[in-house]
């Protein structure tokens, strides 16, 4: 009898399909070792529950306690790392996509199973008010919208989570923070990189005092800006972008260095090596600066060297000379592929790490955490964000001034 046949005359007990599973055993066997089968066989191996094996992340919270995340922009950053992430988190869960493209945000919404009510147009998104399967709106922008994006956002009750660099300007900055205030809404800002392990382990060490006082560090972000392509056109606009490289990937070796030394710099010193309005690639004039060198004095006694470029190969590494260990990290940044080496007087190490793309489940998760929490996330406040916008606008200045310029506290 076939097995499909079998099944069909409705015979399903227990013992006699056990009873099925051993015949064909153990003719599979005897005829596999020539033997002729009939003689007495030992029963064969049932499948039983076990207790629940050690747990190398804990479970998923069930969909329906996951917070609803809205993403607005389906872009390419959001495409291809957010969204996937989303679905690797165990807080979150997408119930909503904003896009000025009907037919892309439809396609996104059926390959990640959000229902045609979470599908919203820039002109109807303040809809989104009533839809009470989002709890947090993701703004992954151009740069220039963040502000305008962050306060609509917060008025239709929602808490925000904003990519990097948080705004163009401190008033934005500080507009962003007022409005998730008055709404009694959290807002986080998307700095992913201090979730990464490579990244959290020299954290850790720096911390612990490890590699004693960090006297130096040098940090490099770079990568070729091709204006061709839909991502890189607005960043070659000033009016989009708000600033060149420095806001776009510089930001990485800014922010870097505050998490490592964990001060806030005291006075920035910079040169433009290409200034806004040099020629980009083909010969046209780029709004924003291509190049940009600057140093940061910490508090504690480090200088910072940093480098941040639209014309060179991708680099993205940081390095922090300290008393008794050089960390470097190179890359630093990447989605993927992050490492971390230690050198110390005896020799250098390469300590074994979780994968970089955790990076986009822990700064999720963790603005999921803090709003069930109640409380202000461990990275990427608010305050945090203006922060280096403050910075990034004393570092223009230094670069257009050729003169140092005091940073103020952070407030
Ligand atoms: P893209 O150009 O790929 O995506 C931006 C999306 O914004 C567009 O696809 C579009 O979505 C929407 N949009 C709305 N208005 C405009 C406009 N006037 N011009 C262009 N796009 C518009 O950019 P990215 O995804 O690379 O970057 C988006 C944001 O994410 C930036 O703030 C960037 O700094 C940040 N980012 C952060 C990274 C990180 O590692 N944290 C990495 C890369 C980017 P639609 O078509 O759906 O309307």
């Amino acid at each position: 009898m076939s097995r499909r046949a079998f099944v069909a005359t409705g015979v399903s007990a227990g013992a006699a399909v056990a009873g099925v599973g051993a015949f064909a055993g153990s003719a599979a066997r005897a005829a596999a070792s020539g033997e002729a089968a009939g003689g007495a066989l030992p029963p064969a191996p049932r499948a039983a529950g076990r207790p629940m094996p050690e747990l190398e992340r804990p479970l998923a919270d069930s969909p329906e306690r996951r917070l609803g995340w809205a993403v607005v922009g389906l872009g390419d950053f959001a495409l291809n790392h957010m969204l996937p992430a989303l679905g690797r988190t165990r807080h979150c869960r997408l119930t909503a996509v904003v896009s000025g493209n009907a037919e892309k945000a439809r396609a996104v919404a059926a390959a990640y199973g959000v229902p045609a009510s979470g599908v919203y147009s820039y002109d109807d998104f303040d809809r989104i008010r009533d839809d009470r399967t989002v709890d947090v709106v993701y703004v992954v922008l151009p740069n220039a919208l963040h502000a305008a994006w962050t306060e609509r956002a917060a008025r239709a009750g929602k808490h925000v989570f904003c990519e990097k660099p948080m705004a163009v300007t401190e008033a934005e900055c500080r507009r962003m923070i007022d409005a998730c205030a008055r709404a009694g809404r959290r807002l986080m800002i998307a700095y992913r990189a201090p979730f990464e392990p490579h990244n959290a382990e020299a954290i850790r060490m720096l911390r612990a005092g490890e590699a004693g006082a960090i006297r130096e560090i040098v940090a490099d972000h770079g990568r070729p800006l091709d204006p061709e392509k839909p991502a890189d056109r607005w960043r070659a606009e000033a009016a989009l972008a708000g600033g060149g490289s420095l806001y776009d990937i510089g930001i990485y070796s800014l922010n870097g260095a505050r998490y490592l030394t964990g001060e806030d710099p005291v006075e920035v010193r910079a040169t433009y090596r290409k200034p806004p309005g040099s020629p980009g690639p083909g010969g046209r004039p780029i709004d924003v600066e291509q190049g940009i060198a600057w140093t940061m004095r910490f508090p504690g006694g480090a200088v910072a060297h940093c480098t941040s470029g639209y014309d060179f190969q991708n680099v993205k590494r940081i390095q922090v000379m300290a008393e008794r260990a050089s960390l470097a990290l190179d890359p630093a940044t990447e989605y993927e592929g992050n490492r971390l080496i230690v050198t110390r007087e005896r020799g250098r190490e390469e300590p074994k790490l979780g994968e970089s793309s955790l990076q986009f489940v822990g700064e999720l998760d963790e603005f999921a955490s803090a709003i069930r929490e109640n409380r202000e996330p461990r990275r990427g406040t608010g305050p945090e964000g203006l922060h280096d916008v403050r910075i990034m606008q004393r570092i223009y200045e230094a670069a257009r001034t050729g003169r140092p310029v005091e940073v103020p506290p952070a407030r």
